[in-house]
């Protein structure tokens, strides 16, 4: 933008104010002098002519009758010194009936004068005429009073009109005074008013200073642009983008923030057709190739009430436009994370709810919407022995099997670990339903293959049914839920249906849990001890402690019932805690009563051996019971040591440092493989009951016993087999060489006071 002072001629613009003022200041004082000179000489002539006709008067009164008609001579004495006293009157005579009576003409009477010696009534006349030298006068004529005499007089005009060149003297005087004073007062005020023009300039410039450092202050361009497409005004922002930096004559179409499309909306047009402000994106490529987006936002110059431009904001939003993509993206993927199984890309428990309500709510009245909780059975043994990368494999893997079977756009899902749902819309048929659960668990009838390891599995599934079994996705999720534990419960691998009265079973497990809570306070878990035999002499060679609740309505309960509910519930701490503590005591007690030390056995939970403070709390019991080491046995599983090899490897280290003895319980119920056990200090493998059960029956299982006796043996192992509730099965055992068993055979778990009478018995 050019300052105003740049826009402003000085010199010329006092010169224009003063030729201006100039000629307006003379005209004024001529048209003034002139309208004065010219109203001035009317008067004058009007004024000398009353003179002379009042001089004319008062000379016919000074001549009386007796001079007049007496002494000539006296009254033509009288005509020339009136005459000659008054420089303008030439000549005076006297008519009386048209005969001259007396003149001053010098020469005579003139002739021609006489003509108008008129005598008449007429008071006076002037006439205008010409003498004989063609000199013009005046010439006036009065009565003379009382007489019929008429008095004539003259009076040369050249006299009036020098009396006129005087007046026009005059006016050149007063004009040439009025072109001084005119020029004199043009000056003052040329310079005055420049004065204040600068001084105007001056704050227009300073108020230009002002907008245009506001303006620059802008980190966006700013441009004013005139409907000519001449830029008017832009700040500093604005002039960098500029290619040329020469703002005179730029036009806004000009290289500005690089090259634009062609078909590009030109704001300035936009603003017109729009009648008001506008928001244009426009795409400008740069000569190194690079796209810049760019956001108009123009707005109309109003002046006048007329559009006569526009003003603009040009924004480059690249970088923004950019963010917010990638923000988007980022969003998008937050709320797709939020909304799925990341492992399988199933849709989570979350989405599952919300297309459950969906259903529910498009669902027709006598339509039925069934939902389906697949839980995979045993899973958390694979997680255990193979480790959650494994595990995570194996899910992925049946996820594909679940959705092999689910083309029609039914809804997936993945509720945990090792849960899947499924959402069925339309089916009528309770067969349908069957037919489907079915259908699922065919899926699980080939292993899942993993690098080496073939892995067997089988699924159990919940199904609740719209509307029979609730009307609402709470509802139908917790009864499909209560379904799925049914079917767990009732020995897996199947499918089972929602019924009601697993409604008052499932309350019983939650009010169980409760109870659990107050079990430890209330004295209410009791410890049974097994034996464990020398299956050669039949001596009791250790023993084992299994825990029972002894609940006060229910009454004794299996551990297999509530261990794994105490699991879930956190409690099997501090449960796991009190039973280790309980037996040594016991045994200590019992050598405190002069028995032989014996060897007890206390199982392990996968949540307690995972605790840190773990070998604290071992050695603390150990401590304070007093209990000799040596003579402490845990139990662990298999899996216990394969999730976590490392730390299982440093906590087993550490626990046989306090010189304890590890055994290693149910062995062949999980995936361990064999050979790792060299590396752990175990000093005792408890072969599981399930391959004793049918070692005299089955050729696998006995060929699968016989070589992990001989296992043991090559590793140095004790062994114990389980469960041996037969002779032949005891038979067989001592035969493969393993010489230490449990089971019911010999001794069922019994009650400390009793398992003392029942060894006194032995
Ligand atoms: P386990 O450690 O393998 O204990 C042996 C289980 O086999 C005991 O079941 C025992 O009663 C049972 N048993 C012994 N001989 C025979 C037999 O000849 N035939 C049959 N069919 N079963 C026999 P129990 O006492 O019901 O304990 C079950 C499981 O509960 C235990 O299996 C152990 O894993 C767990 N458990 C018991 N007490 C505790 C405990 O204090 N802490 C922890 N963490 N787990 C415990
Ligand atoms: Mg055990
Ligand atoms: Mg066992």
């Amino acid at each position: 933008m050019r300052k105003t002072s740049k826009l402003i001629d000085k010199s010329g613009l006092k010169k224009r104010i003063f030729w201006r003022s100039f000629i307006l200041l003379t005209l004024l004082i001529l048209g003034v002098c002139t309208t004065a000179t010219i109203s001035e000489t009317n008067h004058y002539r009007q004024a000398t002519q009353t003179f002379y006709v009042a001089q004319a008067r008062l000379l016919s009164h000074q001549i009386p009758d007796q001079v007049l008609w007496n002494d000539q001579v006296a009254l033509l004495k009288r005509l020339q010194s009136t005459v000659s006293s008054d420089t303008a009157i030439d000549y005076a005579y006297l008519v009386e009936d048209g005969v001259p009576l007396v003149s001053t003409f010098p020469n005579g009477f003139p002739l021609g004068l006489l003509k108008l010696s008129t005598n008449s009534d007429t008071t006076m006349m002037i006439k205008n005429i010409a003498d004989q030298n063609n000199q013009r006068y005046y010439h006036i004529m009065v009565n003379v009073d009382t007489t019929r005499a008429v008095l004539h007089l003259g009076i040369q005009k050249s006299e009036l009109n020098r009396r006129a060149w005087n007046n026009i003297q005059q006016i050149l005087a007063m004009s040439l005074l009025a072109v001084l004073i005119g020029a004199a007062l043009s000056r003052q005020i040329a310079l005055v008013t420049t004065s204040e023009v600068e001084q105007i300039t001056a704050k227009l410039d300073r108020q230009h200073n002002f907008l245009q450092t506001v303006i620059d202050g802008i980190v966006d361009p700013i441009r004013v642009v005139r409907d000519t497409k001449e830029i008017i005004l832009m700040n500093r922002s604005a002039m960098n983008n500029l290619a040329n930096k020469k703002t005179q004559g730029k036009s806004c179409c000009d290289n500005y923030c690089g090259e634009r499309d062609d078909h590009a909306t030109c704001p300035l047009k936009a603003v017109k057709e729009n009648n008001g402000p506008v928001r244009v994106i426009q795409h400008r490529h740069n000569k190194d190739g690079s796209t810049k987006i760019f956001e108009i936002e123009a707005s109309p110059l109003i002046e006048k009430g007329q559009i006569t431009g526009m003003i603009e904001t040009t924004r480059d939003i690249t970088d923004r436009l950019q963010l917010e993509a990638s923000l988007d993206e980022k969003k998008s993927k937050l709320i797709y994370m939020s909304h799925h199984d990341l492992l399988t890309n199933l849709p989570n428990r979350l989405l599952l709810r919300d297309r459950l309500g969906q259903a529910l709510n498009r669902s027709a009245p006598t339509a039925m919407v069934a939902l389906f909780f697949i839980g995979m059975d045993r899973f958390k043994k694979i997680n255990e022995s193979l480790g959650r990368e494994s595990g995570d494999q194996v899910l992925a893997q049946v996820s594909k099997r679940l959705k092999s079977c689910f083309t029609h756009g039914e809804v997936m899902a993945r509720l945990s670990g090792d849960e899947f749902a499924v959402l069925i819309e339309g089916s009528r048929e309770l067969t349908t339903i069957s037919h489907i659960a079915n259908q699922i668990l065919e899926q699980f009838t080939q292993p899942i293959v993993l690098k080496d390891d073939e892995i067997y599995l089988s699924a159990s599934i919940g199904i609740s049914l719209y509307p029979c079994d609730g009307n609402d996705t709470k509802q139908l999720m917790t009864n499909a839920d209560i379904a799925l534990t049914r079917a767990k419960d009732e020995g897996r691998n199947r499918y089972q249906f929602f019924e009601a009265e697993m409604t008052r079973h499932a309350n019983k497990f939650f009010q169980l849990e409760n109870d659990l809570r107050k079990a430890l306070e209330n004295n209410e878990l009791v410890v049974y001890y097994q034996p464990q035999i020398n299956l050669l002499s039949r001596k009791t060679t250790g023993l084992e402690a299994l825990v029972r609740w002894n609940h006060p309505e229910v009454g004794l309960i299996s551990p297999l019932d509530f261990i794994p509910l105490a699991e879930e519930c956190g409690l099997i701490v501090p449960i796991g805690e009190w039973v280790l503590r309980e037996s040594c005591e016991q045994i200590v007690r019992w050598q405190k009563q002069g028995r032989d030390p014996i060897t007890v056995a206390v199982n392990l939970s996968p949540l307690q051996f995972r605790q840190d403070n773990l070998v604290a709390t071992v050695e603390k019991i150990i401590h304070e019971t007093g209990i000799d080491p040596t003579i402490l046995e845990l139990e662990i599983t298999e899996s216990m040591i394969m999730d976590g090899i490392d730390k299982a490897t440093s906590t087993m280290v550490e626990l046989t440092e306090l010189g304890l003895q590890l055994a290693i319980d149910d062995f062949g119920t999980g995936y361990s493989s064999l050979s790792y056990l060299r590396y752990f200090p175990l000093s005792k493998l408890k072969i599981d009951k399930c391959f004793i059960e049918r070692v005299t029956s089955d050729v696998d299982d006995a060929a699968l016993a016989s070589s992990v006796i001989a296992l043991a043996h090559s590793l140095n192992l004790k062994v114990v087999a389980e469960g041996i509730e037969t002779e032949a099965q005891a038979d067989f055992l001592r035969a493969k060489s393993c010489h230490q068993g449990q089971g019911f055979l010999f001794s069922e778990p019994l009650p400390a006071d009793e398992l003392v009478a029942h060894m006194d018995t032995c």
